[in-house]
């Protein structure tokens, strides 16, 4: 059976707003999209009052569950951030990650994640961003998340390239999460990772429109309806830019840290420095940045040439005062291990280039556990 849009807002109209208004009269709904079973939309209220709210999302959840012919829905509540300038942000301590401490994320008082409730298992959440595409983010994101893993860390990835999400491709997962009693989302478990991608619940071929508020509630659920279980990093592979649906991930996801990824070129850099002050201007602090496609390393002899004018990033995080985490050569294997679905690190762990990855996920956790790098 079909679900209407209609049938949608029939079953939200049994709901009610906190004063009482039926839910589609309360002048907070997103646009609602349904797309084969699957429903989504928002719920878009006051930062202040979103407490208030979230058993009306709760209700909103069940009401649009239980309509024959659904079969996920992913309704979430967003509160819009008021404008105006944010108070000096206290200095920032850092959620220590270890295997030891289950503490949730948590952001420091003062900055505007502290209004973003943690999430229960999740010591600290750390976003890949790329002031563009096709620079190796999600490449560089999942490898680094299993070069954390290598240093005994749990870990989990989330896919928040609801445009182009890349895990399936880079995982080979090819199935649906289940869901536990309560319809929370399992994550995928391969490679000892905990992986959540939208590419897991659409078709390839499914071309999925977004707009505005539907991206933060259908990467609001990824993030909180999902059973992420005990995790020391969970690692968000952010959609590449620095326009408004990464500005508002970055302002509504719990984070302790943002890694840059960049190419050398100079024009990815000034893309790279748009990222840089997007997560400044949203009090994330960034962790570094990395320089991906550094270098070209000859398959053969190994000899190495900077085709691309390597070391700009390096020189780029100097002069901004940003740590540098480290340059990942162009290499053949990086690639094809990457489009085989078998990640270099897990494919070749023994290799120098899972060393580099390692190496940069070691100053990703010092960094988060505010100790400075040694290299
Ligand atoms: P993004 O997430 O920035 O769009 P991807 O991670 O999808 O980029 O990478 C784009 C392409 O570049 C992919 O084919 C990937 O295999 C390749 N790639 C990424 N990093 C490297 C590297 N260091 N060496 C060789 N190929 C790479």
């Amino acid at each position: 059976m079909s679900v209407t849009v209609e049938a949608v807002r029939d079953a939200l109209a049994k709901v009610r707003s906190p004063k009482g208004a039926p839910l589609p009269d309360a002048g907070v709904l997103s646009e609602i999209v349904v797309n084969d079973g699957k429903v989504f939309l928002s719920i878009n209220v006051e930062a202040a009052d979103a407490k208030a709210w979230e058993s009306v999302r709760e209700q909103a959840d069940a009401a649009v569950k239980a309509i024959p012919g659904v079969s996920s829905a992913m309704i979430a509540l967003t509160a819009e951030r008021k404008g105006g300038v944010e108070p000096a942000p206290s200095p920032r301590r850092q959620g220590v990650p270890s295997a030891a401490s289950h503490r949730p994320a948590q952001a420091p008082h003062g900055s505007p994640m502290a209004k973003q409730a943690p999430i229960p298992g999740i010591a600290a959440i750390i976003a890949v961003a790329s002031g563009k595409g096709g620079v190796g983010k999600s490449t560089t994101a999942l490898n680094l998340a299993l070069g954390l893993r290598d240093l005994g860390l749990r870990v989990g990835v989330l896919d928040a390239d609801i445009y182009g999400p890349s895990m399936p491709k880079l995982t080979g997962i090819r199935e649906k999460p289940e869901l536990t009693d309560a319809k929370r989302m399992i994550p995928i478990s391969r490679f000892g990772l905990a992986i959540m991608s939208i590419g897991f619940l659409v078709e390839e071929e499914t071309p999925m429109i977004w707009r505005g508020p539907m991206v933060m509630s259908a990467i609001t659920q990824m993030l909180r309806e999902v059973e992420w279980g005990t995790l020391d990093v969970l690692v968000v592979d952010m959609p590449p830019g620095t326009g408004d649906a990464q500005l508002t991930l970055a302002q509504q996801v719990p984070l302790q840290g943002a890694v840059i990824v960049s190419t050398p070129q100079d024009l990815a850099l000034i893309d790279a420095r748009r990222g840089l002050a997007m997560f400044t201007r949203v009090n994330v602090p960034v962790l570094g940045i990395v320089e991906n496609m550094s270098y070209f390393q000859c398959p053969h002899c190994g000899t190495r040439s900077d085709i691309f004018g390597h070391g700009g990033a390096r020189h780029e995080a100097e002069r901004l005062g940003v740590p540098f985490l480290g340059e990942i050569p162009l290499h053949m294997d990086i690639r094809a291990t990457s489009d085989s679905g078998t990640p270099l690190v897990e494919s070749v762990p023994d290799g120098a280039h899972a060393a580099i990855y390692r190496a940069i996920g070691g100053r990703i956790r010092e960094r988060l556990q505010g100790t400075p790098p040694t290299s």
